[in-house]
């Protein structure tokens, strides 16, 4: 039954602000990602975090069609999202779980937990001795990055102690590099030496892992810039985020040609003019020098733009940049139109992408924040909505 409100909610979706997602500029990254690949090494699209900020379930529907055959979620919560949404594509939860209530949901939503911890290992033991399930978990070995897992050096302490709970089996061995987007890859090299010895620890012990090719184990060490820059790190499988997004990890990581999939853009709410002399926004920390036409456009810190960037960001209006002025408010931000003689309320700004020969990317605002591209694409909030175009 389609309720009278309805409507009007579906075509107000875009009338302030929103984020609007290109599953064109998805499934030709995952193309490109995969001319990098040998045909046995398998691509996990990393979809945790909503994925990246840009709406898990159409990314991940998306991106399966497009040639990704596993996907990579952080929590339970982000994977039973995907299976709730009908999607029934391999899901490994890249994040440590610990409940018996997470680990019951994890068997009843088939999803895949990395089990990082000894301690870990013994509560999955305890909770699953009652099923009769066989439950596959990804181990995660600590190579250099000193997050999760066990060191390195423990690694056939830890597959004996895994293979001795029978409703274990063990589907893959995996790692997380530290540093794999810096031109020095000393410790990328490291990382690699620390992984593939512990692999071979593995195998030359009595634990038999390897030698059935059927139930022989998977390995994986590649997130999006080894993928680009390492074809020997990529073993079984590729663990894939940013580089899916459209985003090079690195300036020097530009192997491919990959297209930024979101797009944040706003409507013009209020155009006026004001004299020199006046005061613009909370603080007044803008003060016009000449009179100047301004514009009003609905979107906030609320929801996502950083108030660091009051002052200091451009916006596209017409595919010209223009300055956006005075202090970035809960729901609202400034621009200085006066370039733009016939400006109008009701007129769609770009915030970051592209307008005619102008682009705003997430790196430039990560380079004006001194932050990363991955945390400026994850803090736009859920009140803008994600519309795929
Ligand atoms: N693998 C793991 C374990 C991760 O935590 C992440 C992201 O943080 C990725 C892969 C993907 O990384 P990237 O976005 O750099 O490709």
């Amino acid at each position: 039954m389609t309720l009278s409100w309805q409507q009007p909610i579906a075509t107000m979706r875009c009338d302030r602000a929103w984020v609007e997602i290109s599953l064109g500029s998805l499934a030709h990254n995952i193309h490109q990602l995969q001319s990098l690949l040998s045909a046995k090494t398998h691509l996990m699209a990393v979809v945790k975090a909503d994925a990246y900020g840009h709406g898990a379930v159409t990314v991940a529907e998306t991106v399966l069609q497009a040639g990704a055959s596993w996907l990579g979620v952080a929590t339970v919560p982000e994977g039973i999202e995907l299976r709730e949404a009908g999607i029934s594509a391999p899901i490994l939860i890249l994040g440590a779980t610990h409940t018996p209530e997470q680990i019951k949901a994890i068997a009843h939503w088939q999803l895949q937990p990395t089990v990082c911890s000894f301690k870990q290992a013994l509560v999955f033991a305890e909770t699953l001795k009652t099923t009769n399930q066989l439950l596959p978990v990804h181990l995660k070995l600590d190579t250099g990055m000193s997050r999760l897992g066990p060191s390195w050096q423990q690694a056939v302490e830890f597959v004996q102690l895994i293979q001795g709970v029978p409703n274990l089996k063990i589907a893959s061995i995996y790692s997380h590099l530290a540093t794999a987007e810096s031109i020095d890859q000393t410790i990328l090299r490291q990382q690699q030496q620390n992984f593939e010895q512990a692999i071979t620890q593995i195998k030359r012990s009595n634990l038999q892992l390897f030698q059935h090719k059927q139930i022989q184990p998977a390995l994986h060490l590649a997130n999006s810039a080894a993928t680009l820059t390492a074809p020997d790190l990529h073993y079984d499988m590729v663990r894939v985020g940013l580089a899916m997004y459209g985003l090079y990890p690195a300036v020097h990581l530009a192997v491919i040609d990959l297209k930024p999939v979101m797009q944040v853009k706003a409507r013009i709410t209020q155009v006026k003019k004001i004299p020199a002399g006046t005061g613009v926004s909370y603080g007044h920390k803008f003060v016009s020098d000449r009179a100047m036409q301004i514009a009003v456009v609905g979107i906030g810190y609320a929801d996502g733009v950083p108030r660091n960037l009051s002052n200091q960001m451009t916006v596209l209006v017409r595919g010209q940049q223009v300055p956006q002025i005075g202090a970035i408010t809960m729901d609202q931000l400034m621009l200085d139109v006066s370039a733009i003689a016939d400006v109008h309320e009701g007129e769609v700004v770009t915030l970051l992408g592209e307008d005619g020969s102008q682009k705003i990317s997430a790196d430039d605002w990560a380079k004006q924040l001194n932050t990363i591209s991955w945390e400026i694409l994850c803090s736009f909030k859920h009140r803008l909505p994600r519309v795929a175009v």
